[in-house]
């Protein structure tokens, strides 16, 4: 895949709210948003996850404000967009990235277990698009939601991350009708098994990734790129008409029904 798809800063003057954005896919989207033009804050409860990210950006050109931030404790999801406002005026682009992830059959989890997903991922979503509305009203920005697949169909061991992926892709619904009169666009991105994350490592058992890739139709499994090019394509101009859409990045994986579990 060639290094740069896109025109040169295509995202100027933009400035790109990011949560999960230290680490993983959302690091690698805050990264390729940096790359384009836009200022950045990045979020996460990890300093040292943003402090080592946010270095990369600025040693490569960028700006890049790490704020430490819980997105499941609302107020803290407040003072951090407002410290990304006092630093930059504004804030054009939300990326929700911030997840938790384990393998667990749905007898053995625990109700916390549970709850604790869905606190940081569908929960964490709406608090950080509800705190960012003023500014995205004002900036008639946009919001692009990190989802999954794996509520698509059903995924053993996967029950608490589709529960809350699957609340995560109706707020993009919801609210890509509720605020598309403000002019802001929300979307999503449900990425496929991406091979060059700690999750994938994590979760993938050695033994079954030989056997999955093999159905995976493209015949590959995704990279952290795959899931940049994406982001950036629905944050740039070229998708000014785009609004409500969950785009799969996938490579027509869970068309197969392969699952993970
Ligand atoms: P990752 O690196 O573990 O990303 C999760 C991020 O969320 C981390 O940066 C983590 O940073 C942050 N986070 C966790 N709890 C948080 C909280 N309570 N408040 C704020 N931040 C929190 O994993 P990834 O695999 O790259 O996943 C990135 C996104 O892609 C997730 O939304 C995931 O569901 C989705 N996804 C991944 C895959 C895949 O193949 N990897 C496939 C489909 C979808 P701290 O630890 O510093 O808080």
């Amino acid at each position: 895949m060639s290094e740069n798809i896109f025109k040169d800063n295509i995202l100027q003057g933009k400035v790109a709210f990011v949560t999960g954005g230290g680490t993983g896919i959302t690091g690698g989207v805050a990264r390729a948003l940096a790359e384009a033009g836009a200022k950045l804050a990045i979020t996460s409860r990890k300093i040292e996850n943003l402090e080592a990210a946010a270095k990369i950006i600025t040693d490569n050109g960028g700006e890049c404000l790490p704020v430490v931030c819980d997105v499941r404790d609302y107020e803290a999801v407040e003072k951090a967009i407002a410290a990304t406002v006092e630093k930059y005026g504004k804030i054009d682009i939300v990326v929700n990235g911030a997840a938790g992830n384990f393998l667990c059959k749905a007898n053995e989890l625990s109700t916390n277990g549970f709850g604790t997903v869905v606190d940081i991922d569908t929960k964490g979503t709406f608090n950080v698009c509800r705190a960012a509305f003023e500014e995205l009203k004002k900036s008639r920005g946009q919001i692009l939601n990190i989802s999954a697949t794996l509520h698509y169909l059903a995924t053993p061991m996967q029950i608490h991350v589709s529960a809350a992926k699957a609340g995560v892709d109706a707020i993009t619904r919801n609210l890509s009708v509720e605020w598309g009169r403000y002019g802001i666009r929300v979307n999503g991105i449900a990425p496929g098994p991406i091979e060059d994350t700690e999750g994938m490592k994590r979760l993938l058992l050695p033994e079954l990734k030989d056997k999955l890739v093999k159905r995976i139709p493209v015949g590959r499994f995704g990279r952290i790129k795959d899931i940049e090019n994406s982001a950036l394509f629905l944050c740039s101009d070229a998708a000014s008409y785009i609004n409500g859409v969950t785009l799969v990045v996938d490579g027509g994986q869970w068309l197969l029904g392969t699952s993970l579990g």
